[in-house]
């Protein structure tokens, strides 16, 4: 069962992309949703509007210490890749809006393996440091922008605003 984190932003295209592939999913809004799960989804959005939320809710914590778990999958998009980096679990340094504003978004398609995946950019935030721990999956114009950590994988961009449920097919 994967948990979608259903605070704010952008958690229903999420799951229209788990149904998609027909994965099991359930909301994640507070400790009384989480049992059970084997990984998580952290949707874009406003981050530090997600992390007061985490907070108040005490699912940061939650988080930090079901990262350590191999087997708990996790998988940031756009606000969720800052967040990750934000609670340490990612170890990044990120820097938030960094590719402009939201009329500077734009569509981009880029290779991963033998897959085209295609997501959207919208008031992103850049990779500026990649820790040793972490790996880039796909760089665009020489910038990491899908990195994966062990159990912990991130995105600048939205596959699932762009229909392309390829990400959620290979990391869950
Ligand atoms: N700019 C947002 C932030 O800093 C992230 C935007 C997004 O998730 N699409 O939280």
């Amino acid at each position: 069962m994967i948990g979608v984190l259903a605070l704010q932003g952008g958690f229903k295209e999420h799951e229209d992309i788990l149904d998609e592939l027909q994965f099991p999913h359930r909301r994640v809004r507070s400790l009384d949703d989480v049992e059970g799960l084997t990984g998580l989804v952290i949707p874009g959005g406003e981050s530090t509007v997600m992390k007061m939320f985490m907070e108040l809710y005490g699912l940061d914590e939650w988080l930090v210490e079901r990262a350590s778990d191999e087997n708990f999958k996790i998988y940031g998009t756009c606000a969720g890749m800052i967040l990750l980096a934000d609670l340490r679990i990612l170890d990044a340094v990120v820097k938030r809006n960094a590719y402009g504003r939201q009329l500077d978004s734009f569509l981009a398609e880029m290779p991963l393996g033998d897959l085209n995946v295609r997501g959207h950019f919208i008031r992103a935030p850049k990779i500026e440091t990649l820790g040793a721990k972490a790996e880039s999956l796909i760089d665009h114009d020489g910038v990491p922008v899908f990195v994966r950590q062990g159990n912990i994988w991130a995105s600048s961009f939205h596959p699932e605003l762009a229909g392309d449920s390829q990400i959620h097919a290979t990391i869950f």
